[in-house]
């Protein structure tokens, strides 16, 4: 029997950790799975999710910069990826029809409670892209007090806040840059900035002591980030644990099977050095 086909589609995609956390998560129960990364054009990703839907695709991962486009296709969105306005997980009921998922927030979360108490935390977010609006609702949702975003283009922030409104959470937005004093208990960079080698400059007490500071990229371009927030007294994360994390959803939604995910975030870690 031919194994099941799943997907990771993006642009550029060569780099996807993906694959590797996938065929981890299917030996943990002996499952033989095909899970391949696949790059689609810009202007393609409808054109190829069908031509890998009619060699076989069960479901796939979406990646940049994708997300949205992804949830515009589906038929049924969780409100999840509804509230995200982006879907990261696609698959097909019985009856054919495509379905979206957005697993990112909840990846985070579950990455972030290993570590740290969420109740009553004031968190900042720095960011208004798709990982910020994927994460927004399921903190909001986590018994945080309240949170505060910030972006560089400060037009983003309002639209993510409205859409957000009903969720039972105070959101506020804080000018890019400032925040100086704040004493935040968590701030989550969710910009690309480590990425263009750009880094962010903190604004003094910005954090509280004893804080925690977390990066959704991992690896160098999450340093100059977290070793800002150490220079604050804080604690720090990377975002490889929400990486696997939200791997592992996509999984169990595919499979029905919750994968260990502690022993592939070491392998990967280790992989990674
Ligand atoms: P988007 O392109 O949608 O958003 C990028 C964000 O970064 C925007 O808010 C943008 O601000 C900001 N930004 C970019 N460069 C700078 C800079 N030099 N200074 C300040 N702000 C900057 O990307 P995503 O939201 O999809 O992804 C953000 C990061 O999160 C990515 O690096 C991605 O790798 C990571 N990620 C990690 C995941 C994980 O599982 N660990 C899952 C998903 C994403 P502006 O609006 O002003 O342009």
């Amino acid at each position: 029997r031919t194994p099941p086909f799943y997907a990771v589609i993006g642009q550029p995609i060569a780099h996807s950790r993906s694959p590797q956390i996938h065929q981890a998560f299917a030996a943990q129960f002996g499952m033989r799975l095909r899970y391949e990364a696949c790059a689609a054009p810009l202007d393609g990703f409808a054109a190829t999710l069908q031509t890998l839907r009619a060699q076989g695709l069960r479901g796939c991962n979406v990646t940049l910069p994708f997300k949205g486009e992804a949830l515009g296709l589906a038929e049924q969105m969780s409100d999840a990826a509804r509230l995200a306005g982006a879907a990261n997980t696609l698959g097909w009921d019985e009856q054919g029809r495509l379905w979206a998922d957005n697993t990112d927030g909840a990846g985070l979360l579950r990455d972030l409670r290993r570590h740290l108490d969420l109740q009553g935390r004031r968190v900042l977010m720095l960011g208004a892209g798709g990982a910020v609006a994927g994460c927004l609702a399921p903190l909001m949702q986590a018994g945080v007090a309240s949170i505060h975003l910030s972006n560089r283009s400060a037009e983003k922030v309002a639209p993510l806040i409205q859409r957000h409104a009903a969720l039972p959470c105070p959101l506020h937005s804080l000018a890019w840059g400032s925040g100086e004093g704040a004493g935040f208990d968590l701030v989550i960079n969710g910009t690309s900035a480590g990425l263009s080698g750009a880094g962010l400059t903190l604004p003094t007490g910005l954090l509280a002591p004893g804080a925690w500071a977390v990066d959704l990229v991992y690896g160098p371009a999450a340093q100059p980030f977290l070793q800002a927030a150490q220079a604050q007294g804080a604690r720090t994360l990377d975002g490889l644990g929400m990486l696997v994390e939200q791997a592992a959803l996509a999984f169990e939604r595919w499979h029905g099977l919750q994968p260990q995910t502690p022993p592939v975030l070491d392998a990967l870690r280790r992989s990674l050095e």
